[in-house]
């Protein structure tokens, strides 16, 4: 990766009505492996963050009127442009967000995906005509954009999670204006800039960067020429977010977050399992929303299950995701280090038994992957969403049993289970509660597949042929006099 290629892609401004844009003040982004400056990136105000819609709905006048093959074309090149520059958009996903720079190159594939994905899909927009209740009646149903639509973005995906929001929205006809996470915000940039070097016309795509989340966010969700609001994030935001789009009737959709169940029954592949938990708890160093989060196995393999996980755990390289053969990078900042300490901690407390890895005690970001056995059902582990690389082990009996332990629990996004009885798969996959479920597969997102949940987890989905839904509106003509 040339030194030049990345400075090209690092913007330090918010990019409204196609113009990178200055603020009177700025804010650091920081590299969460070293503390380092990375660059210094506008602080947007909420006037930005009107700006920025005032420029999205004067676009969208001309967007929503493209062909649909237009649109394809355009969001084909950006597409291309991200695959062309994957290893440079990787690099800086990692200076800003530390997760391993395989890693990083591998979501930057994955968020374009999503843009090849719904290039495709524009083009497979189809309405319906309905038998009309008289002979002289006709009903017909046509698909339109639903208008501007805007979005809030975590830090943990800093390109994958504006992708597939901005892809299915440009895909639709809508325009989209963004605000990303402000610790993350050059991964968003350097999105920006390559969707200005594909063709994508001014005001279609704007993102708007700064630290005043919660001013910038009330423009977003309350501005009346926003048609739709869409979030990816914690659910105390989300619920936060969804109470402020209530007074405009907006239509929001939510990714929130996850407590994920993975469940290995005694009739399960052993090795499989332990594959599975590798890379559903440890990818991102644990932070993603679906997450292994409680790990629950069967009496009679569990110890057999642990001995062989901490062996594969054991292998497992932390450090800067730049440096070779690193697997786990830092997590992303100290508040995020010391609330997955305090969840181990009070659980320890409660008589959990850490038998691999541990808090941090150096003040880095950096935590050690861990396991711990002995959790049960009632202890912070178990309850609260980790975010970090620490597996909570549970013991479990009975199917029913454990399948209830599953559902209890507010959030209801992604759920994994190891069985290799075809009866015992039907009924476990239909009595999860959750809106994805892995079976026998610890790795379950990409672009065709409907991503998304149910309960507090939130409502909608991204990518697959249902993802474009979210952002068309259902108009009914009735067509009399015939
Ligand atoms: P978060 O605290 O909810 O922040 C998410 C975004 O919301 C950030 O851009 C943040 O800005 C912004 N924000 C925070 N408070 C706000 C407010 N009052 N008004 C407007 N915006 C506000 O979540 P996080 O800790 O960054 O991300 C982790 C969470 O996201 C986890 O719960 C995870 O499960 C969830 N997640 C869900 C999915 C999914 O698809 N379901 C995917 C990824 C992550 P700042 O960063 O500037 O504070």
């Amino acid at each position: 990766m040339q030194p030049h290629a990345l400075q090209t892609l690092i913007k330090n401004g918010s990019y409204i009505n196609g113009q990178w844009q200055a603020s009177q003040h700025t804010f650091d982004v920081n590299n969460p492996a070293t503390g380092e400056l990375v660059a210094r990136v506008a602080d947007a105000t909420k006037d930005d963050a009107l700006a920025a819609i005032e420029a999205a709905d004067m676009a969208f006048k001309s967007w929503s009127k493209t062909t649909a093959a237009e649109r394809a074309s355009l969001l084909r090149k950006w597409f291309n442009l991200m695959i062309e520059h994957a290893d440079t958009l990787g690099h800086l996903l990692t200076l800003e967000q530390g997760k391993p720079v395989a890693e990083a190159i591998g979501e930057i594939k994955y968020g374009a995906a999503y843009v090849e994905w719904f290039a495709e899909e524009a083009k497979r927009v189809y309405g319906d005509t309905i038998p009309g209740p008289s002979p002289d009646k006709r009903v017909v149903v046509i698909k339109q954009p639903v208008g501007v639509v805007t979005a809030i973005t975590p830090w943990n995906f800093p390109n994958a999670m504006i992708a597939r929001k901005a892809a299915a929205a440009l895909a639709a006809g809508c325009t989209f204006v963004v605000r990303p996470a402000s610790e993350t915000p050059l991964s968003a940039l350097a999105m920006a800039e390559l969707a200005e070097q594909a063709g994508i016309p001014a005001g279609v795509l704007n993102i708007v960067t700064g630290t005043q989340a919660s001013d910038i966010g009330k423009v977003l969700t309350q501005h009346p020429r926003v048609a739709k609001f869409t979030f990816t994030g914690s659910t105390g935001v989300g619920k936060t977010l969804i109470a402020q789009c209530a007074d405009g009737v907006k239509k929001v959709s939510m990714e929130l977050g996850g407590n994920a169940p993975f469940i290995v029954f005694d009739d399960a592949d052993i090795d499989a399992a332990v594959d599975g938990v590798i890379v559903s708890k440890y990818r991102n160093a644990g932070q993603t929303c679906v997450c292994t989060n409680r790990i629950y196995v069967h009496d009679s393999v569990h110890d057999q299950f642990v001995e062989k996980l901490i062996t594969k755990v054991s292998a497992l390289k932390v450090g800067n995701g730049l440096d070779e053969g690193v697997n786990i990078g830092p997590l992303i900042h100290q508040k995020a280090v010391q609330g997955v300490k305090r969840l181990l901690d009070d659980s320890v407390e409660q008589g959990a038994k850490v038998v691999f890895g541990g808090a941090p005690q150096d003040g880095s970001n950096f935590f050690a992957p861990t396991v711990v056995t002995g959790v049960t059902q009632q202890m912070p582990l178990a309850v609260d969403e980790i975010f970090g690389p620490v597996s909570a082990i549970l013991r479990f009996n009975e199917e029913s049993e454990v399948i209830a332990q599953a559902n209890d629990s507010e959030y209801g996004l992604a759920a994994y289970f190891y069985s290799r009885d075809i009866g015992r798969v039907w009924r476990v996959a239909e009595q999860l509660e959750f809106g994805m479920v892995g079976i026998n597969e610890g790795a379950i997102s990409n672009a065709a597949a409907p991503f998304g949940g149910v309960k507090q987890s939130g409502n909608g989905r991204e990518g697959s042929k249902y993802g474009l839904e979210d952002y068309l509106e259902i108009k009914y003509l009735c067509m009399g006099g015939i």
